[in-house]
Parts: structure tokens; C-alpha cells; sequence
């Protein structure tokens, strides 16, 4: 088991380091190698993601993500900033399928902002397309252009992807649904975006191959309301990158934190790259005060779909489970009658329900 460790900037290394402790708890004969991303990597080597991450990375059968990113790099040239290097691994990776659970623990049904009853029992998965769509599109940028005889700038991006590209990420999303409870809500904006009219038309297309599965559809727009309506109607919600990466953080804060939610993106073998959802939360970077069960439950991601070893990711999600039924709680998920812990504490805490 080779496994790429890359903590990344911000809360990453603090998370990562409990995270790594939960792995050399399991005794696993586990090799891991340490490598740099995001803003760390451009001010050492002034790239996102350096060559040497890159030969780690791609030698790996998984890579162990932190979270990338903070204040201090937003000004530099777009091809340095901490983001290009996700995007970067993501797309040489070829992990083209994201699969974000979004569970609700019973212990965390008050952590919500929605009300216990809508939320209570959430186990909803949201399954999005990483390396398409407008993010990737081509043309794109900023330009100064003439508009009714004056100057002005122009911001434009390109939304495409092609019929293979949608057909294999829904392919992932209906045998995701078949090991559930058989349901797949596809989410698109056809009215308006022809791109997504070819999503619809594939998706449709594709649920010919599992008839054991319930197709439905959804406008973007009306999913974002469902979702905090009555997000318990979704099993399976698959959709493109941009509306994916929305809708993906917004089924996070159902569950109360998005320092809760892990995230698994694969390629086409299986391997993959394992982070939490959440990002470098540089606004409490360094105060040892972070929730590291999101990236803990990362690595049970890894042992489940790169490494087939079940048991081993039960164990953590069950020694999770524990330590939220003892009533240690980061500050995120904090609230009276409860045991508020750091983020050292709360890794100790996982060890010892191991
Ligand atoms: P964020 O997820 O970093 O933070 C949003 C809020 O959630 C903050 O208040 C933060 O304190 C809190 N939070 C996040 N993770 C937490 C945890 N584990 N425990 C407790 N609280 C937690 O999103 P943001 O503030 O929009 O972005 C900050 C930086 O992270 C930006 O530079 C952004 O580009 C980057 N980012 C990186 C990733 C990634 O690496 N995958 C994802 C999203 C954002």
C-alpha cells in the first residue's frame, strides 16, 4: 500500500497529522511518502504542483490530501495559485468521479441549522464530475474588448463535455445507487444550457443499463431547494463539476459541519485521492482547534475503495461514531452538555476508541 501524503496549507497539516496517526494505528504494511501542494509548494518551489509531487503522486495507489489555499496567495498570477495544483493532481490523475457522502450522525442531529426532523438519518451521497465542464473549458479569461465603441473588460468561460465524459461519470453514480437504495437524481439546467440538455439526454440513455435503478431529474435550481426542503428524498444525486461543487457544500452543512464530511475522488482503476471537503480554513489555521474527523474518515474512504479492506474502514467510522456518542466535540460541532476538545485531543480520542 503506497499512499502520497500531501497535507497541503492552513489546517491541512494539523488534520493530516491525526489522520496519519489513525493509519499507523491499524498497522497496515503501509509505505507513505510526504510531498508538497498548493500554497507551500509555490513559495518553495514556485510551483503548485512540482514535479516532485508529481512522480510521488503518480507512483502512489492513493494520495491523502489536506486542504490547499489561503489569503496570502490570492493575488498571484492565476497559474500559481494553491487551487491550480488540485485542479492540476485532479485532472493528471485522470480522477474524473467525486463521491461525497453527506451523513448525518444521530449525536450531531442539533448541529444542523435545519431542524433535527428534516435532517435526522441524512445518508445522501453526491456524486460529481471532477475534470469537465467550465472549469477545464476552453476559450477562458479576462480581456479588454470594444463594446459600444468604448473599452471594457470582458470575463468569459467555457461550459462543454463530452457525451464519453458524461456517460462514465453517470455509469459511477448508477452502480453507487445499486449498492444503496437504488435511486439516482440526475442534476442539470437544461432549460437554459445545452451542455446540460446532452447531460439529461446521455443520462437517460445510460439508465437503460440499470434497470434495477430509479432515474430522475432535477434543474440545478430546484435541487438547491429540495436539498434543504426535504433532502432525505435523495439516495444518489449525480451532476457536472460546478454544480457539484455547490451542491456538494451546501449537503455539508446539513450535516452540521463540513469538518465532518470526507470526499474519495477515483479514476478509472480505482485509485484515488482522498480529502475532506472542506477547505484550508485559513481563519483558524494554527490554533490546534480544527476538526480532523473529516479527513480521519478520509482515510477510511482510502482503506474502503482503493484498498478493499472493509473491515479496517468500519473500525474508523465506528471509533468516529464512539467518540461522538462520549461527547467530544471540536468547536465546530460544539454545544452545551458536551466535551469541547482540540484537535490533538480529538485524535486521541479516535485512537482510543480504536
Ligand atoms: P473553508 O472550508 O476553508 O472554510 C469555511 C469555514 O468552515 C471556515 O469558517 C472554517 O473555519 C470552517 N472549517 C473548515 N474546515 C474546518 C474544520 N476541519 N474544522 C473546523 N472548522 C472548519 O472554505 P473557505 O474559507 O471558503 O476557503 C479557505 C481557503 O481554502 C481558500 O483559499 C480556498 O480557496 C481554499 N479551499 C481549498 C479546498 C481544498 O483544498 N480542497 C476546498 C475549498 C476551499
Amino acid at each position: 500500500m503506497k499512499i502520497c501524503v500531501l497535507p497541503g496549507d492552513g489546517i491541512g497539516p494539523e488534520i493530516m497529522a491525526e489522520a496519519v496517526r489513525v493509519l499507523q494505528a491499524l498497522d497496515l504494511d503501509c509505505e507513505m511518502a510526504e510531498g508538497l501542494l498548493g500554497g507551500g509548494a509555490v513559495d518553495a518551489t514556485g510551483d503548485p504542483y512540482p514535479e516532485a509531487t508529481q512522480r510521488l503522486a503518480q507512483d502512489a495507489d492513493a494520495v491523502l490530501l489536506g486542504a490547499v489555499g489561503g489569503p496570502q496567495w490570492d493575488n498571484l498570477p492565476r497559474e500559481q495559485r494553491p487551487e491550480r495544483g488540485l485542479l492540476g493532481i485532479r485532472k493528471q490523475l485522470g480522477l474524473f468521479a467525486n463521491l461525497r457522502p453527506a451523513v448525518l450522525y444521530r449525536e450531531l442531529a442539533n448541529a444542523s441549522t435545519l431542524k433535527p426532523e428534516v435532517v435526522a438519518g441524512l445518508d445522501i451521497l453526491i456524486v460529481r464530475e471532477l475534470t469537465g465542464d467550465i472549469y477545464f473549458g476552453q476559450p477562458r479569461g479576462i480581456e479588454t474588448r470594444e463594446l459600444d465603441g468604448r473599452q471594457e473588460r470582458f470575463g468569459f468561460n467555457t461550459m462543454q463535455y463530452s457525451e464519453s465524459e458524461i456517460r462514465r461519470i453517470l455509469r459511477v453514480a448508477f452502480a453507487a445507487a445499486r449498492r444503496r437504495n437504488r435511486k439516482l437524481c440526475s442534476v442539470d439546467k437544461m432549460n437554459v444550457l445545452e451542455t446540460t440538455q446532452l447531460w439529461r439526454d446521455v443520462a437517460s440513455e445510460t439508465a437503460a443499463e440499470y434497470p434495477d435503478v430509479e432515474l430522475s431529474h432535477m434543474l440545478v435550481d430546484n435541487a438547491a431547494m429540495q436539498l434543504v426542503r426535504n433532502p432525505k428524498q435523495f439516495d444518489v444525486i449525480v451532476t457536472g463539476n460546478m454544480f457539484g461543487d455547490i451542491l456538494s457544500d451546501e449537503a455539508s452543512m446539513l450535516t452540521g459541519s463540513i469538518g465532518m464530511l470526507p470526499s474519495a475522488s477515483l479514476d478509472v482503476d480505482n485509485k484515488g485521492l482522498y480529502e475532506p471537503c472542506h477547505g484550508s480554513a485559513p481563519d483558524i489555521a494554527g490554533q490546534g482547534v480544527a476538526n480532523p474527523l473529516a479527513t480521519i474518515l478520509s482515510v477510511a474512504m482510502m482503506l474502503r475503495y482503493t484498498f478493499a479492506r472493509e473491515d479496517d474502514a468500519r473500525r474508523i467510522e465506528s471509533a468516529v461514531k464512539r467518540v461522538l456518542a462520549q461527547g467530544y466535540r471540536t468547536a465546530d460541532i460544539y454545544e452545551p452538555g458536551t466535551q469541547r476538545v482540540g484537535t490533538g485531543a480529538m485524535g486521541d480520542a479516535v485512537l482510543a476508541a480504536l
